[in-house]
C-alpha cells in the first residue's frame, strides 16, 4: 500500500456545504450516476460528473466487462459522453466512490485521459458526501505525456 502524506492531504478536504452550490450540484450528480455502476466483478461502484464550460453536466459509471482489461472508469464515461456531444471544455470533475479509509482518487489512465482536455477543478468525495477533496487535475497530474501541442478544431 502506498503511503499518504497526510498533512498536505488534510489541507485539501472540505466539507460539502462550504463549497460553491454548482459543485454541490455535480457533487449530487455524480453521486447519483455511481448507482448504475456495473461492477459484478469488484463490487467497487464509482460515479463522475464534469462540468461542461457552458454549463451542461455530463454523469459517468465505471463499466466493467468480463474481459477485465476493456472496462471504463466512471471519469472516462462521463468525458467520452461530453465529447461526443460536441463538448471539449470543462471546468470542474467529481469522482465518487466508497472506501472507508481513502478518497477514491482518479486513476492515472484516467488523470492522463482528462489532461487532454486541459486543466479542470477536481472533487473527490463518497457517498455520505460531507467532505471532499478538492484539487486540480494539474495538480493531480503534472508533466503529463504530451508530444505535441494539438489544436481542438
Ligand atoms: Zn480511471
Amino acid at each position: 500500500m502506498l503511503a499518504r502524506n497526510d498533512n498536505l492531504f488534510k489541507k485539501k478536504i472540505y466539507k460539502l456545504k462550504t463549497l460553491d452550490d454548482n459543485i454541490q450540484n455535480i457533487v449530487r450528480e455524480a453521486v447519483e450516476a455511481r448507482e448504475h455502476a456495473y461492477s459484478p466483478y469488484s463490487g467497487f461502484k464509482v460515479g463522475a460528473a464534469v462540468l461542461c464550460a457552458d454549463g451542461k453536466i455530463y454523469t459517468g459509471c465505471n463499466i466493467e466487462n468480463n474481459s477485465f482489461g476493456v472496462g471504463i472508469c466512471a471519469e472516462r464515461c462521463a468525458y467520452s459522453k461530453a465529447i461526443s456531444e460536441g463538448r471539449k471544455n470543462f471546468k470542474a470533475v467529481v469522482v465518487v466512490a466508497y472506501q472507508e479509509k481513502y478518497f477514491t482518487m482518479p486513476c492515472g489512465a484516467c488523470r492522463q485521459f482528462m489532461s487532454e482536455f486541459g486543466n479542470v477543478n477536481l472533487y473527490v468525495t463518497k457517498p455520505g458526501c460531507e467532505e471532499v477533496f478538492v484539487s486540480t487535475l494539474e495538480e493531480m497530474l503534472p508533466f503529463q505525456f504530451q508530444t505535441s501541442n494539438h489544436s481542438f478544431d
